[in-house]
């Protein structure tokens, strides 16, 4: 793109939203984010569950989070199961609810006039499941089956398979988001009840809410919902009453781990510095594929300690892969020998750890030197960053372009921006991190990318997950240096 286009894009897009959202803790101890619209004309509520993730949950736990994730739609004493949904569709809105490593997300969008109602659903349907063993032993039919399902998706197969090499042995971001099937087939309605008890505290809660109300309002609705029950009120049942008590030792965000320790060269992901490999599938898991996925992981900053750097990942993965374009884009589609049809580069970042990741699709015969062309081409990226190359310069500013306009979009929408407000403070990202972003991004220069890629891209340092490639098949390729690898 010329320069000048480019700096007429960003001119015209570096305006942030205005920044009106008000930010305060309660006294209950929930994160309150109002974002007020006066001219939207929908409300949106995203809840984050903060402990409520994979990465919190011990190996035998491994599962709950996203078990009692599902019952919860499943109605309280007083309501069956199926009732939330309707009531919810009722308002003008479809809920919905997501299983994540740091936590659970809760979502929905309704008219105006009917947000207050949507809230009080969400604080019934967050604080007082009645996890019927009846209904359990239901759900987890509907949860074993979305395991296997999961199984034939790439993507949640891919990153999850690079999860459990990309964190150190043990670590708990390792662990499948729904946990094994041993561990669903175990639990009991009374193992998820202990967990909700012990996760679903207000001090926990993140409630972010996007359109026409103000921050007041927001409050004033949440008073009574949410407030620590009265010592001796009691309740239905003593064990629920006991949930929402904010004693600190209960409510204490959860969070299992420390802050990796950084190596000498930054980027230490295992102890050695040979690219750490999951295994291959068996041929049986593999037949049905057609295709293989290549998943690249490095180690990355993590944003709340370096926000700066968290904006030039943005900016390196648009550079580096978007579509079929970006440098690697158009290094494996220009190669007329390689039958590669996507590549991707993404900034994971996460409460205590932080991933950058590529992956790349194309033929199973192709695969290995698809990753052997990326790992070249980040070579030679990263030469080109020390060489002063004009073209480059050009490239980074409308990778800067990208980013800043992708903000923009999400957060032009009272969903996107309930969504992204609550995921950012579930992260734990510093005061005014939105609202500088723009800035940040626009600040990051081929000096700061040429510092990430020597610092954090380092090849000899990724973790590898290849999905849709069987041992087997991978012995027939085993004239390709980078396929042969040692296989964990
Ligand atoms: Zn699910």
């Amino acid at each position: 793109m010329p320069a000048a286009i480019t700096a007429l894009i960003i001119a015209t897009i570096v305006a942030p939203p205005p920044t009106t959202v008000v930010r305060q803790v309660l006294p209950s101890g929930i994160h309150l984010l109002v974002s007020p619209r006066p001219d939207a004309r929908l409300v949106a509520i995203e809840i984050r569950v903060r402990g409520a993730g994979s990465a919190h949950e011990t190996p035998d736990q491994n599962g709950l989070a996203h078990a009692v994730e599902h019952m919860l739609f499943k109605g309280t004493d007083s309501t069956p199961a199926g009732a939330f949904d309707a009531q919810f569709e009722r308002m003008g809105g479809e809920a919905s609810a997501q299983t994540l490593r740091d936590g659970t997300a809760f979502r929905v969008c309704v008219f105006p006039e009917r947000w207050k109602d949507a809230l009080a659903t969400w604080g019934e349907l967050l604080q007082k499941p009645s996890f019927r063993e009846v209904d359990w032993a239901t759900e987890r039919t509907v949860i074993l089956r979305e395991m296997g399902v999961a199984q034939s998706e790439t993507t949640r197969l891919g990153l999850q398979t690079l999860s459990t090499v990309a964190y150190p042995l043990g670590d708990p971001y390792s662990q499948p988001l729904m946990g094994s099937r041993a561990n669903v087939e175990r639990f009991t309605a009374c193992d998820l009840r202990i967990f909700h008890a012990k996760q679903y505290g207000a001090a926990n809660l993140t409630i972010a809410v996007s359109g026409p109300v103000t921050a007041e309002e927001v409050k004033a609705a949440l008073g009574p919902m949410f407030a620590p029950p009265a010592p001796n009120s009691g309740g239905a049942k003593g064990e629920e009453a006991e949930a929402f008590r904010p004693t600190a030792a209960r409510n204490a965000p959860v969070s299992p781990l420390a802050p990796p320790e950084l190596g000498a060269g930054g980027a230490n992901m295992g102890p050695t510095d040979v690219p750490i490999r999951a295994p291959l599938f068996t041929d049986e898991e593999q037949t049905a594929r057609q295709l293989a996925t290549v998943y690249l992981g490095f180690r990355a900053p993590r944003l709340q300690t370096e926000p700066e750097n968290a904006a030039a990942c943005d900016t390196l993965a648009v550079l580096l892969a978007r579509g079929m374009g970006g440098v690697l884009g158009e290094r494996l589609t220009g190669d007329k020998k390689l039958n590669a049809i996507s590549v991707n580069a993404e900034y994971l970042p996460q409460t205590d750890r932080a991933l950058f990741v590529l992956h790349a699709t194309g033929t199973k015969r192709d695969i290995g030197q698809i990753e052997d062309v990326i790992i070249d081409e980040l070579a030679i990226l990263k030469a080109r960053c020390a060489g002063g190359d004009a073209a480059l310069e050009e490239l980074l500013e409308g990778a800067k372009s990208v980013v800043i306009g992708q903000e923009l979009y999400q957060r032009e929408t009272v969903d996107g921006e309930a969504k992204y407000l609550a995921y950012l403070d579930m992260l734990g990202a510093p005061d005014g991190y939105a609202d500088k972003y723009v800035e940040r991004v626009r600040a990051v220069s081929v000096a700061d990318i040429s510092r990430l890629m020597g610092q954090y891209l380092v090849p000899a340092k990724r973790s590898v997950a290849v999905i849709g490639l069987s041992a087997i098949g991978a012995a027939a390729a085993s004239s390709n240096a980078s396929g042969s690898e040692a296989v964990q």
